[in-house]
């Protein structure tokens, strides 16, 4: 948390130019290697049995979080992502090398989505490594297929395909305190006071580009990370429209800090500006507008005899929020309000980590093609293109991927063409690198 928020400030020029928080990425992982077709060779032996090596595995796309990453700039430039592919086998029984995964670095508040559904896959700040796409397996060598009826087979297996995907990364920084507010009402003021971030105070332009982060120290082992996400409703009072787009950065926050204007120095009503953010957060997410809220009313410094602040605190508090008042510039307040902080983050859920909602969709495969069937000696080989895909897209350690390849083989009418060919139950039936006994 601490080196994410001293990167942010050291890298803040760069970070300025461009804050990408969104990014839509295609990977794919890598083919397996062909298995290959070779006999064995040595002097005096003629005819040497079968030893072509297997196919190496496809290298995998691996996701990794990285804390020194903080935006997902790079993806920018770069959207197309495959990993190698295994290599083919060779004589003397020799395996193809496994194809290398390809480690793409994303910051770690990254949650991977789903890019047609936009469910979520993976939130990256719950684990250390996430395989994106899986990397195919390779072909079977012709050492496999000797049986004793066939002591010379002369095919091998292709490598199945890689697996792949377009994904959405997107960017939801890790913070336990969001400030939210209208522009101008002093949460960088704040930020910059209860830590060592130094965000711009001010409107400079494109201060409204990036979120900052900032460390507070409470006292000895007690801390917490607090975000100031400049974009909410900026421009919103020139008819520009309300932003929504920076609010994923407190998607995650424990604890929101809703910062008003009391002093009504750009004469604006506090109750109502309350309100209007309040109804975005809500717009946005119901749940996020559900989460635990404090109210500062900030500029108290300035309210001369305005009943602003009486006014703005009857009003929250009677939706019981607790209320509380601020003077970033004079200081004034701000104490209480951190150790106020600290003591509801000591009772509150952890930042939070969203949970996969991705239904992986089995894909749809033409299965009426022409399906190759050659047997002997109780071995029936089935070949297809369809099929290669078929095998490629089943996880057969999972049970309702496995149904899933059955069904597709029951109705494509395979077993009926088997059974019309004569097979008999303990004969096996071999489809690219799978075996299995033939059970009525
Ligand atoms: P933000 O847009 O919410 O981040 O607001 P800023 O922190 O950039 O502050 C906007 C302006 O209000 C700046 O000129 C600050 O100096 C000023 N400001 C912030 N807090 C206070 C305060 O407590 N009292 C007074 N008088 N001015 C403040
Ligand atoms: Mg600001």
């Amino acid at each position: 948390m601490l080196f994410h928020m001293e990167f942010l400030s050291h890298k803040e020029g760069r970070m300025a130019a461009a804050f990408v928080d969104t990014a839509k990425i295609f990977i794919s992982a890598g083919r397996g290697g062909n298995g290959a077709v070779a006999f064995h060779r040595e002097k005096y032996v003629t005819n040497g049995g079968p030893d072509g090596g297997d196919g190496g595995r496809g290298g995998s796309v691996v996701l990794v979080p990285d804390p020194s990453l903080s935006t997902l700039m790079d993806f920018r430039y770069k959207r197309k992502y495959a990993a190698e592919a295994g290599a083919d086998g060779s004589s003397a029984k020799k395996s193809g090398r496994d194809g290398k995964d390809l480690i793409i670095k994303v910051p770690q508040g990254t949650v991977v989505r789903d890019a047609e559904t936009g469910q979520v896959i993976q939130d990256m700040s719950g684990v250390d490594r996430f395989v994106a796409a899986r990397g195919g397996r390779g072909g079977w060598g012709n050492q496999h297929f000797a049986t004793p009826t066939r002591q010379a087979p002369r095919f091998a297996k292709a490598g199945l395909p890689g697996e792949s995907r377009e994904v959405i990364l997107e960017l939801k920084l890790l913070a336990d305190v969001g400030l939210v507010g209208f522009p101008n009402v002093g949460k960088s003021t704040l930020l910059s006071v209860v830590s060592k971030a130094h965000p711009k105070i001010a409107n400079y332009h494109f201060t409204t580009l990036m979120p900052n982060l900032g460390v507070v120290y409470v006292e000895e082992g007690v801390s917490f990370v607090m975000a100031d996400i400049p974009g909410i409703i900026e421009g919103a009072s020139e008819g520009a429209g309300l932003g929504h787009d920076f609010l994923r950065h407190i998607d995650r926050c424990r604890l929101l800090v809703h910062l008003v204007d009391v002093s009504g120095s750009e004469g604006r009503d506090p109750v109502e500006d309350f309100d209007i953010i309040n109804a975005e957060l809500k717009e946005y997410s119901p749940e996020l507008a559900t989460r635990p809220m404090l109210v500062c009313g900030n500029k108290s410094d300035l309210c001369y005899d305005s009943d602003n602040a009486a006014r703005l605190k009857a009003h929250v508090e009677a939706q019981g929020y607790q209320y509380f008042d601020l003077s970033a510039a004079t200081h004034a307040g701000v104490q209480p309000l951190v150790r106020k902080i600290a003591e509801e983050l000591a009772s509150l859920p952890p930042v939070k980590v969203f949970e996969a909602d991705y239904v992986p969709q089995p894909p749809v495969i033409d299965t009426t093609g022409e399906v190759s069937i050659e047997t002997e000696d109780h071995y029936w080989f089935v070949e297809a293109p369809w099929l290669e895909h078929l095998v490629a897209c089943t996880t057969f350690s999972d049970f309702e991927s496995r149904n899933w390849f059955d069904r597709q083989l029951r109705e494509a009418g395979l077993f009926d063409k088997l059974e019309a060919m004569g097979i008999q139950d303990g004969d096996t039936v071999v489809l690219y690198d799978l075996q299995f006994e033939y059970q009525r």
